[in-house]
C-alpha cells in the first residue's frame, strides 16, 4: 500500500493503472475509519482490481468551523486499518493540494439540495459536489463507493456524475450500525458514553416507522411522529428535522402512494449533530 499525497502523482497513477485496463474502485472518505468505511472498502476490494481510498477532511463542506477543528482525525490508525484491508493507494492530500491559493471554483447542484442537510448546513452540498468532482476528475474511477447513511449526498454525487460525464459508476452500501442500531459515524467517538447509548433512539424511531408502515400506515405525518415522539422521549435529543420525502426527489410527501420513501433524520446529541435515515419499499 502506498500513500500519496499529491493530486498530479494520483492522476497519473490512475492514468498508467487504466492503460493496463485495471479496474479502479474508489472510495472517497474523511478518515476516522470505523466499519460503516470498512464496508465500503470491503466491497471495493471484491469489484475492482485496484482500490484507492481518499482521507481528505474537505473543509469547503463544513458551515461549522468548530465542527471542522474538532472533527477527528488519525492518518496513522486509518492507513494500518486500509493495509489490512488490501487497500493499493491511500489518497491523503494536503488542503492546497485540492484547493490552490486563490481556488474560486465550485460544483453547485441544484434542486436535491435545497432541502434537508442542504437547509441545515448551508453551502455542504456545494463542498460535498466541489470536492468529488476533484477527486474523480484525478482518479477517474470506474467504481465509486458511498454508504447509504448519508442518502441525500448519494442523490447529489449520482446527478453530478451523470451531468458532468463522469463514467464512474456509483455504488451505495448499506448503513453500518453499531450494536445499539446507532449508525456508524466518526462522529460517533465524540459523544460522551451515555450519549452514545441514547443516541440509538434514533435508530429505534426509524425502526418503529417501518414497522407501522409495513402494517399499512401510509400517512406520512403519523410516520413523521412516530419518529418524533420516539427520539423526542429521551431528553439528551434535539431534534433538527424528520422528514418523510420521496427517496428520489426528497419532495415531502403527506401520503404515501408511490415507493421509494425516505425517512430522513438528523438530531444533535449534546455537541455532536447525528444523521440517519430508512427507505420504506413494499418490495423489501
Ligand atoms: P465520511 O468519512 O463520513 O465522509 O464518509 C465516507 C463514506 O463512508 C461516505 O460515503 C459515507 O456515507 C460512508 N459511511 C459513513 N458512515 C457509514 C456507515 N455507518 N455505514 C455505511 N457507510 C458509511
Amino acid at each position: 500500500m502506498e500513500i500519496i499525497n499529491r493530486r498530479q502523482r494520483m492522476g497519473s497513477l490512475a492514468r498508467k493503472l487504466r492503460r493496463e485496463n485495471k479496474t479502479i474502485g474508489f472510495v472517497p472518505t474523511m478518515g476516522a475509519l470505523h466499519e460503516g468505511h470498512l464496508r465500503l472498502v470491503n466491497e471495493a476490494r471484491q469489484m475492482c482490481d485496484v482500490v484507492i481510498v481518499s482521507i481528505f477532511v474537505n473543509p469547503t463542506q463544513f458551515n461549522d468551523q468548530s465542527d471542522l477543528d474538532k472533527y477527528p482525525r488519525d492518518l496513522t490508525a486509518d492507513a494500518s486499518l486500509l493495509a489490512e484491508y488490501q487497500v493499493d493507494y491511500i489518497f491523503a492530500p494536503a488542503v492546497e493540494e485540492i484547493y490552490p491559493p486563490g481556488a474560486s471554483t465550485f460544483v453547485y447542484v441544484e434542486g436535491v439540495t435545497d432541502t434537508l442537510e442542504g437547509i441545515s448546513r448551508p453551502g455542504h452540498f456545494r463542498g460535498v459536489a466541489t470536492v468529488v468532482t476533484i477527486l474523480f476528475n484525478t482518479i477517474r474511477p470506474d467504481f465509486a463507493f458511498f454508504g447509504q447513511k448519508d442518502a441525500q449526498q448519494i442523490l447529489v454525487v449520482q446527478k453530478l456524475t451523470r451531468e458532468l460525464g463522469f463514467e464512474t459508476e456509483i455504488v451505495v452500501v448499506p448503513t453500518v450500525r453499531e450494536e445499539s442500531g446507532l449508525a456508524m459515524s466518526s462522529r460517533n467517538t465524540l459523544l460522551s458514553n451515555e450519549e452514545r447509548e441514547k443516541a440509538s433512539i434514533i435508530y429505534q424511531g426509524l425502526k418503529e416507522a417501518k414497522l407501522a408502515f409495513r402494517n399499512g400506515e401510509r400517512n406520512a405525518l403519523d410516520l413523521e411522529q412516530i419518529v418524533r415522539s420516539k427520539i423526542e422521549s429521551e431528553p439528551l435529543a434535539l431534534i433538527d428535522y424528520v422528514a418523510v420525502v420521496d427517496a428520489e426527489t426528497l419532495e415531502p410527501l403527506n401520503y404515501i402512494e408511490e415507493e421509494p420513501v425516505l425517512i430522513a433524520v438528523a438530531a444533535r446529541f449534546g455537541p455532536v449533530r447525528l444523521i440517519d435515515n430508512t427507505v420504506l419499499n413494499r418490495k423489501q
